[in-house]
């Protein structure tokens, strides 16, 4: 007779993003009972350029989806940093087997998640439109309430919700210390014209302001504009008055600024703002509670975050497919062997340097030939390897990633469509 322990674990996985979607393939298929959780009311598709380094490669090919992945790249040939006429004075090419500024996995996010969310399989149970509003926890589960009025009990609740989450502000609160970087970032989707490259072109201004497009592969650019200032809550501004801001902080900032402005007032649909901070949590679990991805290390964007989340997840699962076998296991080893692999790894991919981000955003004319210095001096090709080496973290503290055999044998292609 089965004790009522047997039954296998339930998991609640809240954020169906990057690292919730990879957690639950991997969770299913080591027996876990998996629920995942997405606030939004359907898979979100909107987000830029990400870039998938180092180990985050690795676990995209244990997931059986490097080809599909590599068949959907950007086709981005490289990183250039230009002068107000747009010439470039210092580039850093995609070179094959290597991360630079342009990785060589470069892919749009709504495309890895939507390939992600393609992966996950039937018997997980997929709940778009509510969230978390409280969780209580005992020694052997968590209650959790949720927005849309239902209640339910699970064995673990592991939290992909990104930065700003919500539920890591409910149970982690103590833990975690917020840090401003003073710079908002804007994105949107700008057209494609005659003489337009495929390089992603970067250029500084003054008035810490910083302008930049890259190519996708849908026949469109990608566009950002971030400026330096102080947290006044533009975020959350609607987005009429963050273009109109926007307009007046990039008057005369040069290069295309005018043109990507016009390109985002044209697609305001595809249009977003985002505070660069970085959240820091001292601890990644708490009971049966674990944080995962950018609700665990988030900083905005340093080009490691989608490569985090993705060997977050991917090790989340396997130490807890170790030694949780059924509902009654406790995760605290798990949970300690997951954040004692990943600590230092994540702090420093993740970490922008104290001043790293207003740094990038001079003020006077002075600043910016600085800045333009260091971009000549690194681009160097004797220096190219080290700057990367030392500016993109891919590869420090980087953990051996242990061989799962949750992962093992994962077919290739799609397991069927979720959205
Ligand atoms: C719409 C969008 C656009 C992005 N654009 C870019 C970009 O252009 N460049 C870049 O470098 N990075 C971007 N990112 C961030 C990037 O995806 C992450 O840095 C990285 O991939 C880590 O992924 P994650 O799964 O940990 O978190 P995220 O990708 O942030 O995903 C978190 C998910 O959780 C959901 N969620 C939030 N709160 C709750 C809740 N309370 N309950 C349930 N679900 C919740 C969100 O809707 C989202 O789907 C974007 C993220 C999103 C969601």
């Amino acid at each position: 007779m089965n004790a009522p322990s047997a039954r296998p674990a339930r998991v609640l996985v809240t954020g169906a993003s990057i690292a919730g979607p990879a957690l639950a393939w991997g969770l299913d298929r080591a027996g876990f009972d998996v629920t995942l959780l997405e606030r939004s009311d359907r898979q979100r598709e909107a987000g830029q350029n990400i870039d998938v380094r180092g180990l985050g490669r690795e676990v995209v090919r244990r997931m059986g989806l490097e080809d599909e992945v590599m068949a959907r790249l950007t086709g981005e040939q490289g990183t250039r940093f230009v002068q107000e006429s747009g010439r470039p004075y210092a580039e850093f090419p995609r070179v094959e087997g290597q991360d630079g500024p342009t990785a060589e996995v470069e892919i749009l996010r709504g495309v890895l998640a939507g390939m992600l969310m393609d992966r996950v399989p039937e018997g997980v149970e997929v709940r778009y439109g509510d969230l978390v509003t409280a969780a209580e926890q005992d020694p052997a589960g968590v209650d959790v309430r949720f927005d849309g009025g239902a209640q339910g009990r699970y064995d673990l609740v592991l939290v992909a919700e990104g930065r700003s989450s919500r539920t890591r502000r409910l149970l982690f609160d103590e833990w975690t210390t917020y840090r401003d970087r003073g710079v908002s970032i804007t994105y949107g989707t700008i057209e494609r014209r005659d003489g337009d490259t495929d390089y992603w072109d970067w250029f500084t201004g003054t008035g810490g302001r910083v302008a930049s497009i890259r190519p996708d592969d849908q026949g469109t650019l990608r566009a950002s504009l971030s400026f330096a200032s102080d947290p006044i809550g533009f975020e959350s501004l609607p987005v009429e008055s963050q273009l109109s801001i926007l307009r007046e902080r990039f008057a005369g900032a040069g290069w295309q600024s005018e043109r990507i402005l016009a390109g985002f007032e044209a697609r305001p649909e595809e249009f977003y703002a985002q505070r660069m901070n970085q959240v820091v949590v001292s601890r990644w679990s708490t009971g049966r509670v674990a944080l995962v991805g950018d609700a665990a290390w988030g900083s905005g964007p340093t080009g490691m975050g989608t490569t985090l989340a993705l060997v977050g997840a991917h090790v989340l699962t396997g130490e807890l497919a170790r030694d949780v076998r059924s509902a009654g296991d406790s995760p605290t080893a798990a949970f300690d062997r997951y954040e004692r692999l990943l600590r230092r790894y994540a702090d420093s991919a993740q970490g922008l340097p104290p001043g790293g981000a207003r740094a990038l955003h001079p003020s006077s004319r002075l600043g910016v030939r600085a800045v333009q210095a260091v971009h000549r001096v690194s681009a160097l090709p004797a220096l190219q390897g080290l700057a990367q080496r030392h500016l993109l973290t891919s590869a420090r503290h980087e953990p051996v990633l242990p061989d799962y055999p949750f992962a093992q044998a994962a077919e290739p292609g799609s397991t069927h469509r979720r959205r």
